[in-house]
């Protein structure tokens, strides 16, 4: 990770060293580099040369304006998975034409707002969702472009939580069902079949499953031709996975390749909605030691940042490497890196060697990803603020929040 590098004995994002940004902005906050974004989202745009595509980024994985507004200015398009992410993306400066609306469980006022603004397409994730479209769509006289979400049972081999492609998994329909949905959508007015779409999981290092979702969707998309149901997109999902510690997965330019030759000379047009392998390891989460406490059997790094900030140890007991900032002299011990939040899975990371004294900087590594995205309050922290780095420029892109805004709705009884 060349935009996360040590210079002068110092961990440094791009141009500047962290410790000057905990000292503007102080701790926790999250520290995300421009160049790691556009290199990320360039790596897949290239990988596609002229074959006509379009990266719709997965706005769940971050969906901060900056983030957004700079992957909508390098031409990106977004994956959504609500009316809220839908209202981001469009105050962003995303292109609603360039906007696919995923999830299980739209409801009709998110249907509604996203077919008044004219997105590119609904990802359909089962016939009653169907129906409500085209229900909707009539009422309000116009045609829901739509594409099934296929649900190709193959076995991602990730973590269980984030493998979705498979039959007990509740996203999308099976290939048997896709086909008698098609020939519904394409008989319904108030539908228009424009594509169809598949994700299996999510950090997935091995191509196999990935082809072997690509190969079933491709077969499926030659058989609607047959029965005369033409379709002008791929949508192959996203779920490429990113090196956290050790991990090996494809690079962005052969996850490409696999695809455009499952395609081979078919003239769709290619998407794909990656999330984390955009953002992932564009990010840190930069925090400060607390507390050092040496126990009889575990001796724990006491960290400002905490479960709220980066639950995915919590839920997937998922790695990050833990990195100092600043080479110390400090004597290396095993610890814990735990947070301030009252739980025992409040932690960053476990078994830990490091160098460090109270007070140091420490950087939890590959955090861009599903980490601010899904922070929450619990025990009344704000969340952290967010900083992003283009070059030797640093700017405040989400303002740490403030107490009496976490509890500004809430309410007492009258006497
Ligand atoms: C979450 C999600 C993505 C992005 O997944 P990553 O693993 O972050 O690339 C893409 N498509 C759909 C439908 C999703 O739910």
């Amino acid at each position: 990770m060349s935009f996360f590098a040590d210079r002068n004995h110092e961990l440094h994002v791009e141009d500047v060293p962290l410790s000057r940004i905990a000292e503007q902005f102080g701790t926790p906050c999250f520290v995300y580099s421009r160049a790691a974004l556009t290199a990320a989202f360039q790596a897949y745009d290239e990988g596609f040369g002229a074959h006509p595509h379009l990266i719709c980024y997965a706005a769940k994985a971050n969906s901060n304006l900056a983030v957004l507004d700079i992957l909508a200015r390098l031409g990106s398009g977004f994956d959504i998975v609500s009316g809220g992410e839908l209202k981001r993306v469009l105050t962003a400066g995303g292109d609603p034409q360039k906007v696919v609306f995923s999830g299980v469980g739209k409801s009709e006022t998110e249907l509604r707002e996203a077919l008044a603004t004219g997105i590119l397409c609904f990802n359909i994730e089962s016939e009653s969702e169907l129906q409500r479209l085209a229900r909707i769509a009539s009422d309000m006289g116009c045609t829901a472009p739509i594409s099934l979400r296929v649900n190709p049972d193959v076995d991602a081999r990730t973590h269980p939580y984030i493998s979705t492609g498979l039959r007990r998994n509740k996203f999308g329909v099976s290939v048997e069902d896709a086909l008698r949905l098609y020939h519904y959508a394409h008989r319904t007015s108030g539908l228009r079949v424009t594509g169809i779409d598949c994700h299996i999981g999510s950090q997935l290092i091995e191509l196999a499953p990935m082809q072997d979702a690509a190969r079933k969707v491709v077969s499926l998309v030659d058989k609607l031709a047959k029965e005369g149901i033409s379709i002008e997109h791929i949508d192959f999902g996203g779920g490429l996975g990113i090196r956290y510690t050790d991990e090996a997965p494809p690079d962005r330019g052969q996850f490409v390749q696999m695809l455009l030759s499952c395609v081979g000379d078919r003239q769709y047009k290619i998407m794909i909605e990656p999330g984390r392998s955009i953002v992932g390891n564009a990010g840190i989460l930069l925090s400060r030691v607390e507390y050092l406490k040496h126990g009889q059997e575990k001796n724990f790094a006491v960290i400002d940042a905490a479960m709220n900030d980066l639950m995915r140890p919590a839920l997937y007991d998922a790695h990050h490497d833990i990195r100092t900032v600043r080479g110390k002299k400090a004597a290396v011990a095993v610890y814990d890196v735990v947070g301030p939040v009252c739980e025992t899975s409040d932690f960053l990371g476990t078994d830990r060697a490091l160098a460090i004294a109270e007070g140091d900087l420490l950087a939890v590594m590959s955090a861009g990803a599903y980490a601010m995205s899904m922070s929450s309050n619990y025990n009344t922290r704000p969340r952290a603020a967010e900083i992003m780095v283009d070059g030797s420029s640093v700017h405040l892109v989400r303002a740490r929040e403030r107490i009496d805004d976490l509890y500004a709705g809430e309410i007492c009884l009258p006497d």
